[in-house]
C-alpha cells in the first residue's frame, strides 16, 4: 500500500506547529492538533481547537507537504489537541506518520482509555504525556464533565502497563486545586506507580476564562507540593 493511500481521509489536524524541542524529550519535533474535546477545563489554553470543525481540518496535502519538507529536520511529531484520542483516525495518523520515518508522541487528557490501549498496544507511539487533573474525588469538578476520573484511573494503569516512556503532569492553578488536592494528586499517581512526573505553572495563553486570565501567569507553586514531589518522584520538575 502506498502512502498516499494511507493517509486518513477524515483528518483530525486543524493546526500545525513547526518546530518544538519540549514537547518530545530528546527529541526536535513538529507538533500537529487535532480538533475537539469534550471536557471544559477553566484553564484550556487551546478551546477553539474543541469548537473547531470538520471544515477546518487540514489537507491531506498539507500534512504530507509538511512531513516531507521536514524530515531533514525533525526527528519526531507529537499529536496533541484538543484531544487526539477521541478520533477514531489516530491509529491510522500515527502509522502514516512513521512510515515517515518519525518518532511519535501525544498529548492526552486520559479520559478515552480504550483508543489509548490500541495505540499502545500496536506500539505507534513512543512517548506519552498525560495530564492528571486533580486527585480522583476533585476530577469532576476540574473537567466540568462527569465520570472523567474513571476513565483517567483505567488509561494511567494503560500507560504504566506499557513500557512507553510516559510523564504524567499537573496543571496549577490555586482557584481550580487547593495545595491539599494537588498533594493529593501527586500521591494517587505515585501510589500508582508513576515515576516521572511534572507541575506545570498556570499560564494565561490562550485561556478564555477571565477570572484566572486576570489573575494573570504568577502562580507560586505552593513550597509544600515542591517538596512532596521531590520524595514522591524518581523525576520531577517544575515548568
Ligand atoms: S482536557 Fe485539555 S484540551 Fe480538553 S478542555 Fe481540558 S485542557 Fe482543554
Amino acid at each position: 500500500m502506498s502512502l498516499v493511500q494511507k493517509i486518513p481521509c477524515d483528518s483530525p489536524i486543524v493546526g500545525i506547529q513547526s518546530l518544538t524541542a519540549i514537547d518530545f524529550p530528546g527529541k526536535i519535533a513538529g507538533v500537529f492538533f487535532t480538533r475537539g474535546c469534550p471536557w471544559k477545563c477553566r484553564y484550556c489554553q487551546n478551546p477553539s481547537l474543541s469548537e473547531s470543525d470538520l471544515k477546518s481540518s487540514l489537507s491531506r496535502n498539507d500534512i504530507e507537504e509538511f512531513l516531507r519538507s521536514r524530515k531533514e529536520f525533525l526527528d519526531g511529531i507529537v499529536i496533541s489537541g484538543g484531544e487526539p484520542t477521541i478520533h477514531s483516525s489516530l491509529c491510522d495518523l500515527l502509522a502514516w506518520v512513521r512510515d515517515y520515518g518519525y518518532s511519535t508522541a501525544i498529548h492526552t487528557n486520559g479520559g478515552f482509555p480504550e483508543m489509548l490501549r490500541c495505540i499502545l498496544k500496536k506500539r505507534l507511539v513512543d512517548y506519552i504525556a498525560m495530564d492528571i487533573k486533580a486527585p480522583p474525588a476533585a476530577y469532576d469538578r476540574v473537567t466540568q464533565v462527569h465520570n472523567t476520573g474513571i476513565a483517567v484511573s483505567r488509561s494511567i494503569k494503560i500507560i504504566l502497563s506499557s513500557n512507553i516512556d510516559y510523564e504524567f503532569r499537573t496543571t496549577y492553578h490555586p482557584d481550580i486545586l487547593s495545595e491539599k488536592e494537588l498533594i493529593d494528586t501527586m500521591r494517587a499517581i505515585s501510589c500508582a506507580g508513576a515515576k516521572r512526573y511534572f507541575l506545570q505553572r498556570f499560564r494565561t495563553k490562550g485561556v478564555m476564562d477571565q477570572e484566572l486570565v486576570q489573575g494573570g501567569d504568577v502562580v507560586t507553586i505552593p513550597q509544600a507540593a515542591i517538596n512532596e514531589a521531590q520524595m514522591l518522584f524518581e523525576e520531577f520538575e517544575v515548568r
